[in-house]
Formats: C-alpha cells, sequence, structure tokens
C-alpha cells in the first residue's frame, strides 16, 4: 500500500499542478497511455468541480486530493472540499444536468468520471462540502 494526499486552494490554475502530481504519483505502477489519459480526466473533471461548484464564490476554499495505490495497483482517488455541497446528489450525476448553464458547462464531468472509474462514489451534505471517490484498477486490460 502506497498514499499520498495534497491540500491546495480553490485556484482554477491549481487543477494543473494537481492533475500532473497525481499523475506523477502513480508513474513508479507503470500505467498504460489510456490508464493515465483516464486518471487526468478524473482529476480534472472532479478538482474543477470543487473549484467552482464547491467554492463559487470562496477563493480561500480549500481542497484535498488523496491517493492510495495498493500492492494489487488498485488506485482510490479522494477529491474533497469543505464547500457548498449538493443537494440532490442522484440528479448530479445525471448526463447533461448542470446548475451553471451560465458558466457553459455540458453538465458531463460526473459522467465521465463514472465512466472511467471502476468504481465511482459521491458523497455530500449541504454548505458541508462534498467527497468523490473513484477507484481504477490498472493492468486491468483484456
Ligand atoms: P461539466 O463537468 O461538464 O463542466 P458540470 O460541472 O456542471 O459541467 P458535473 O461535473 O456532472 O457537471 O456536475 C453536475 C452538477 O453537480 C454541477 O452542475 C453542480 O451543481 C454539482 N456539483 C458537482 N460537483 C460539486 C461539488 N464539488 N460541490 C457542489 N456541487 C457540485
Ligand atoms: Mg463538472
Amino acid at each position: 500500500m502506497n498514499s499520498m494526499s495534497i491540500e491546495f486552494q480553490a485556484e482554477m490554475f491549481n487543477e494543473a499542478f494537481v492533475r500532473t502530481a497525481g499523475i506523477a504519483f502513480l508513474m513508479p505502477y507503470h500505467p498504460t497511455v489510456d490508464e493515465v489519459m483516464e486518471i487526468k480526466t478524473i482529476l480534472a473533471e472532479a478538482v474543477v468541480n470543487s473549484i467552482i461548484h464547491g467554492y463559487p464564490d470562496q477563493p480561500e476554499g480549500r481542497i484535498v486530493l488523496r491517493m492510495e495505490v495498493s500492492d494489487e495497483k488498485v488506485v482510490t482517488i479522494i477529491v474533497e472540499d469543505q464547500g457548498k455541497g449538493i443537494e440532490d446528489i442522484d440528479l448530479a450525476r445525471q448526463p447533461m444536468y448542470t446548475t451553471r448553464r451560465d458558466l457553459e458547462r455540458s453538465g458531463m464531468g460526473m459522467t465521465i468520471m463514472e465512466t472511467f472509474s471502476d468504481d465511482f462514489t459521491i458523497e455530500s451534505t449541504l454548505h458541508q462540502g462534498t467527497r468523490v471517490t473513484c477507484i481504477k484498477k490498472l493492468g486491468n486490460h483484456e
């Protein structure tokens, strides 16, 4: 088992740093090009969601990325904020559902994260925050 965590400010340009750091952490486990692309996308979608939805008017908000890799190369990615929270999680998970049409969001982030994960869960409490957990098994190609 190996793990890391990064706590960072809810600033849009931190997304590139966190996504890159998350991928760098996995390099010793030799992910495939497809796995890297999928995990990068999961990280980007989750972090951007915490920034723009979790902390819409709180640039000083904090976000934590935690990653674990088991001996069997099962990767757990957790992105957690203490922001606005989600009122209706089932609705938020629907393809093309967004509360930010004004920002030209397409509402596909959750759907994309779910598609690229072997297991995807969201926990959220209004005004307390949101935690998304994505599990992805490396080297699982048929
Ligand atoms: P896109 O991801 O395509 O840019 P989007 O972010 O609106 O658009 P999703 O990522 O699927 O779409 O999220 C759906 C909705 O869930 C968001 O519009 C928002 O209302 C809510 N949501 C997602 N993540 C969070 C979060 N961390 N905190 C609060 N609300 C969230
Ligand atoms: Mg999104």
